[in-house]
């Protein structure tokens, strides 16, 4: 007959010691239609698969391999995708060449804004692999791409919606005068009106005043009763300092992306990340990797909690802090953990 039945089967790898060969996850299957259609291979006897544990095997060409994993990859831009332009340019050709084909989603989740980010693409000019997702804003805005038609971006109006629990933008911004107030202007600034919008405060702080400033901040906030997060990054002699609502933020946004527009497990999802506001994203239960390149401080803070053994710094293995610099770092990052 004509084996017709290429495919993929659950695995279900490992089980028992009864499925193991020579100290190896062992499979052995054969192939039917319901009927009296059987499909073996042409030597005969049964499929068999001895090999490393996997969750679906994949029967192609009379030869069965693990299944390729669609992956979400949901990753920081500055510092992280770019930055450096032949690692752009590396992951985008792995990404259109195999990533996306299997099915896998890509999403850009970064400070800047839709305005922002669509001036870098003009500017690296076809180096970026083109996203599914673009959060914007520190996961304050959600935009889907309109793949089959102008490419326009959407808003996901659901997401916004959710971000008014507890904010209150008005005492939010009186909160942010105070603190303004007591830091001084020479050292605490408002940032410029483009990067902020109504779930969104951004202000610049000196590093001399900004552990102070942000204590006095949040008590301000809380005080107020506004549910808000505040988030410090960048290096250097000035911090970034953003307010959001409790549910924005890099997390909250991936866990939505990946369970609210899609539904990738999080053993199939990769945040990646170089700077403080991915911190938070950097500490959820799927798969992280923290860039080659990415501050000390944030590597730090990973190790404060972790414990270090060959560059995966927790128990259970979901963080991968890579040597690659930039996008090659998450190019190592998916091969260490077989999604590549
Ligand atoms: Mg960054």
């Amino acid at each position: 007959m004509t084996r017709a039945h290429d495919g993929k089967f659950a695995a279900a790898l490992p089980v028992d010691q009864s499925t193991f060969k020579d100290g190896a996850p062992f499979v052995e299957l054969v192939v039917t239609n319901g009927d009296d259609d059987w499909d073996k291979p042409q030597s005969g006897g049964n499929y068999k698969y001895v090999g490393v544990a996997c969750k679906e095997l994949e029967l192609k060409d009379g030869k069965l391999a693990p299944a390729a994993t669609p992956v979400l990859v949901v990753t920081d831009l500055d510092g992280t995708m770019v930055g450096d332009d032949d690692s752009t340019a590396a992951f985008k050709a792995w990404w259109d060449a195999t990533g996306r084909k299997r099915g896998g989603k890509l999403a850009f989740s970064t400070g800047r804004t839709l305005t922002q980010f669509e001036a870098l693409c003009e500017e690296k000019d076809g180096l970026l692999a083109k996203p599914d997702v673009l959060v914007s804003a520190v996961g304050t805005r959600i935009y889907l791409r309109d793949n089959d038609g102008d490419g326009t971006w959407r808003e996901d109006k659901g997401w916004t919606a959710r971000l008014d629990d507890g904010w209150d933008y008005d005492r939010v911004r009186d909160a942010c005068y105070a603190c303004l107030g007591q830091a001084g202007e020479e050292r605490c600034h408002f940032r410029p009106k483009e990067e902020m919008h109504e779930h969104k405060v951004t202000m610049g702080m000196h590093a001399d005043v900004v552990d102070a400033a942000t204590r006095l901040l949040r008590s301000l906030l809380s005080g107020a009763d506004v549910e808000a997060k505040v988030i410090v990054s960048g290096t250097g002699d000035w911090r970034y300092v953003d307010i959001l609502p409790a549910g924005a933020g890099k997390l909250e946004s991936l866990e939505y992306v990946r369970t609210s527009l899609y539904d990738f497990d999080s053993s199939q999802t990769l945040a990646c990340g170089d700077s403080g506001n991915d911190l938070d994203m950097l500490r959820g239960p799927h798969r992280c990797v923290v860039v080659g390149n990415a501050q000390e401080d944030v590597k730090r803070a990973m190790r404060g909690e972790t414990t270090a053994n060959d560059g995966v710094l927790d128990a259970h293995g979901s963080l991968f802090v890579a040597n690659g610099e930039v996008a090659f770092g998450i190019l190592e990052a998916l091969e260490h953990f077989g999604l590549r």
